[in-house]
């Protein structure tokens, strides 16, 4: 508690007299109460000399003093409040006067003293008033009523008293009894407000009362005058009629009062009417300034306009939005502005607005610009005012939304795009050709075609030269493509290197073949791209609406079958589609899902086909062939399953697993003895494989795995994939290099059926040639593959490359080859490929005889 506070709660502990002056009291300061004190305490002295000064009275005189009295305090209860007048007239005044003048002043402070207490309880609810009031009037009446009294006295006694005279006094006193209670009154307020008092103030507002009092005082008089004459017996009569008439007064003024209200709320309605009425204008004219405001300022374009269209007014962001300035635009029709196919709905929708059949509308439509340019605006119209109909105005906010609307277009044209070749994505060609089948359906006569083109080698110039390659070579065959058809056609890119071309009012399916020839023969025609010609071809399918084609995606996907079947083909061909096909196709597709698990799941076998020494007949090796047994259709042949593997990605991980068994498998019978180590194992790789950069390391991995030797792995390529990469691709000759280095065999495979340059094959790590079997196959004395199996192996001579004859089923070609020097061999007449477990019987069986062959059966 700080120091100041304990000193307040010691220094102030209010008494009882201090709790109670707060409590009735609390705006008294110190002179006030001390005022006010001394007035009460004056008054009830003077009040109490006046009672006992009674006692001198008559009885008949105490008698009038007491009914005066009552009278006048059963007067206090009416007052006469003139109407507009602050201030109330208290009829009780002239009975008071009347008792003063009759009885003296002692009679008169009673009853003063009593109509005030009456007074002022009427008029203050508070006690301090209540109390000081009859005090007050008390002192004022016994001090001015004592002044009369003498002064009346003094008159007698000099014989000045006429009736004038009286009266002429009793109204003298009846100010000073005014002026000194209103003074005594008012007194308090200024001491509570600790003013000095104001005369003019005090009277200004008093003076009509002072008036009454006068008036008051001289009907007393008068009275007086009549009861010396007459008796007090008058009185009797008098006095009620006073009393009524004061009574009438009071009503009637009461009712003035209440006309006057009612007038004066009447008055004050009519005033607050009119001010509202002003505010309610001087709102119209803001609102309608804000509009005008609104309307010029705004940043969008604003016009007034007729129910026609006509241009009332402009504001500046319209007349910016076209380019013109406002007599240019003022009475012109806004549809003069707008692009003519968009005018007559804007003009419907301006009349739908006029006629109130909506409330406002909104359009997207084209203005032209000065300049010559579109500029895309979002339009809406509403009525402006009530009017509606011909004399309708409506008002027009344009909004300049080309940049919206370039946005859009670009999205939409991302959206049915292909964003590298800029043709139409797979969606935008699918939608065309909706409308194609459905243009078929409604009128057969409108035929129509479909070409699929897949690029055979796109995945080979992808890997081997990076996609910027890639891509490029799609963004000039995309235009070579777009060239070669007809005007009206349309060239899509389905993606990867997938293109589709739909050509319309086709008449025969004649005519769609000659287009994709037409194109095969553009297309087979070199690209360079980064200084390299690249040669590629593609493949077509064709389909038509001959087939009846109820959906889009069913012709796509008739003219993907028979793209494939182009494919499977040879490649670089067209087919056209017929229904037998489809089971092809989807056949293929189906096992492509089967090779994949098979794989998976590790289950593809190998076998060994072993190779002999022709010459001493021993065994050299083995060649590892894949093989996969299908669970509902049996040994399905490599020739079926490979291409398909070297379709789809799963090339890869096919060479992966035969390389990976055979490198173990080999290992394990080199295992089996010394004798055994010299064995090598031949393992084919697809050209794909070698398109792959990791392709080297999955070799090294296979062999590092297996813990084999890397010169008794030898990887056979057909000639025609091989030189088909050499031709074309830097990657292939690295990855050649690289297998070199590591020490790894490469063989030609199939060789003879390809057209090797002799400069390649020099120069190439390869060590040995497999002759094909189709020329051991036909050969006899004297015929042509005769002559060609004998060039080869004088040419591997030469080469110092080992010549390997594969496809050996008869002992005649056996013996010609070993006539004409061919060092190695493998057939079914010496061997057919065998499972590991029938190859270990083998070697079993040869281990005696060093695994000689009998060379003659
Ligand atoms: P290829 O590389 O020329 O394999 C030799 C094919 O000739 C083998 O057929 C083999 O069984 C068969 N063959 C061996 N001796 C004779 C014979 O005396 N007469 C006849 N008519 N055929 C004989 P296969 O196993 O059906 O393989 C066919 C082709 O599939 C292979 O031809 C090879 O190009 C490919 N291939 C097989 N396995 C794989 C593999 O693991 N990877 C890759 N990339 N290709 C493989
Ligand atoms: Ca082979
Ligand atoms: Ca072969």
């Amino acid at each position: 508690m700080s120091t100041a506070a304990s000193l307040e709660t010691s220094t102030v502990r209010p008494g009882a007299l201090q709790r109670l002056h707060a409590a009735l009291m609390p705006d008294y300061n110190r002179k006030a109460t001390l005022y006010w004190w001394s007035m009460v305490l004056i008054g009830a002295l003077v009040l109490l000399h006046s009672a006992l000064a009674l006692r001198e009275l008559s009885s008949a005189a105490l008698l009038q003093t007491l009914a005066g009295t009552l009278v006048a305090t059963l007067a206090g209860f009416f007052p006469v409040r003139m109407p507009r007048a602050k201030n109330s007239f208290v009829a009780g005044e002239i009975f008071i006067f009347l008792v003063l003048l009759m009885h003296g002043p002692a009679a008169a402070t009673l009853a003063a003293a009593g109509e005030a207490l009456v007074g002022s309880w009427r008029t203050s609810r508070r006690w301090t008033s209540r109390i000081a009031s009859p005090a007050m009037a008390a002192v004022a009446m016994y001090g001015a009523g004592s002044l009369l009294h003498w002064g009346t006295d003094a008159l007698q006694a000099r014989g000045l008293l006429g009736d004038g005279v009286l009266l002429l006094a009793a109204m003298a006193f009846s100010i000073a009894y005014f002026v000194a209670n209103t003074l005594l009154v008012t007194m308090v307020l200024y001491l509570k407000r600790n003013e000095r008092p104001v005369l003019r103030e005090l009277f200004g507002s008093f003076g009509w009362i002072a008036a009454t009092y006068a008036g008051s005082a001289s009907v007393a008089g008068l009275l007086t005058l009549t009861v010396a004459q007459s008796g007090p017996g008058v009185l009797m009569a008098i006095v009620p009629i006073v009393g009524l008439m004061l009574a009438t007064l009071h009503f009637f003024f009461k009712q003035q009062a209440a006309d006057e209200a009612v007038r004066r709320s009447r008055v004050e309605a009519a005033e607050r009417e009119a001010q509202q009425a002003a505010r309610h204008v001087r709102e119209l004219r803001e609102s309608e300034q804000r509009f005008h405001s609104a309307f010029t300022h705004a940043s969008i374009g604003m016009a007034l306009v007729t129910p026609d269209g006509t241009l009332r007014q402009v504001n500046r962001a319209l007349r910016a939005l076209l380019g013109l300035d406002e007599q240019e635009m003022l009475g012109r029709r806004l549809g003069e502005f707008v692009a003519a196919e968009d005018a007559p709905e804007l003009l419907a929708q301006l009349a739908r607005v006029a006629t109130q059949q909506c409330e406002s509308t909104a359009l997207e439509l084209r203005c032209r610009h000065r300049a010559g340019d579109d500029v895309w605006v979002a339009l809406n119209a509403s009525l402006l005012g009530d009017h509606a109909g011909e004399n309708a105005t409506l008002i027009v906010q344009l909004q300049d939304i080309s940049a919206r609307r370039v946005a859009e277009q670009r999205l939409q044209h991302i959206a049915f795009h292909d964003s590298l070749t800029g043709l139409p994505n797979r969606a935008h060609f699918h939608a065309h050709l909706a409308r194609a089948v459905e243009r078929h359906r409604a009128d057969p006569t409108h035929r129509f075609a479909v070409m699929f083109l897949d690029f055979d080698r796109f995945k080979l110039i992808n890997d081997s030269m990076g996609h910027g390659a890639g891509d490029e070579f799609l963004v000039q065959v995309a235009r070579r493509i777009r060239i070669h058809v007809r005007p009206g056609d349309v060239v899509a890119r389905l993606g990867g290197d997938e293109f589709a071309v739909l050509c319309e009012n086709i008449e025969r399916d004649a005519h769609a073949v000659h287009l994709a020839e037409r194109l095969q023969q553009a297309l087979r025609q070199p690209v360079l791209i980064n200084g390299t010609e690249i040669t590629s071809s593609a493949s077509i399918g064709i389909t038509s609406s001959n087939i009846g084609y109820r959906l889009p995606e069913e012709v796509l996907r008739d003219a993907d079958i028979a793209m494939y079947q182009a494919k499977a083909a040879g490649k670089a061909r067209h087919a056209l589609f017929d229904a037998g096909l489809h089971q092809q196709v989807s056949d293929r597709v189906q096992l492509e899902r089967e090779l994949r698990r098979a794989l998976d799941s590790g289950r593809l076998s190998v076998v060994y086909q072993p190779l002999h020494d022709l010459g001493n007949g021993r065994l050299t090796g083995f060649e590892a062939l894949a093989r996969w047994r299908h669970p509902v259709h049996g040994d399905i042949p490599p020739s079926t399953f490979i291409p398909i593997a070297e379709e789809s990605a799963l090339i890869g991980p096919l060479t992966d697993l035969v390389l990976d068994r055979a490198c173990r498998q080999l290992r394990q019978w080199h295992a089996r003895g010394p004798q055994y180590q010299h064995l090598r194992m031949q393992v084919n790789v697809s050209g794909n494989d070698l398109t792959h950069t990791g392709f080297a390391q999955r070799v090294t991995r296979a062999i590092v795995n297996a813990r084999l030797q890397p010169d008794r792995l030898t990887l056979e390529l057909t000639e025609n994939v091989l030189m088909d990469r050499l031709d074309h691709e830097g990657g292939t000759l690295s990855q050649l290099g690289a297998l070199r280095e590591l020490g790894v065999g490469l063989s030609v495979d199939d060789f003879g059926t390809g057209y090797s340059s002799l400069s390649y094959l020099s120069s190439l790590p390869i060590d040995s040639l497999k002759i094909d079997a189709s020329f051991v196959r036909g050969m006899q004395v004297g015929s042509k593959e005769a002559e060609v199996v004998r060039a080869i192996v004088s040419l591997g001579g030469s080469l110092g490359k080992r010549v390997i004859a594969e496809g050996i089923e008869t002992e005649s070609q056996l013996a010609q080859l070993r006539e004409m020097g061919c060092e190695s061999g493998q057939g079914f007449h010496l061997s057919r490929p065998m499972d590991p477990d029938q190859i270990e019987l083998l070697l079993d069986r040869f281990e005696d005889s060093s695994t000689a062959l009998p060379l003659a059966a």
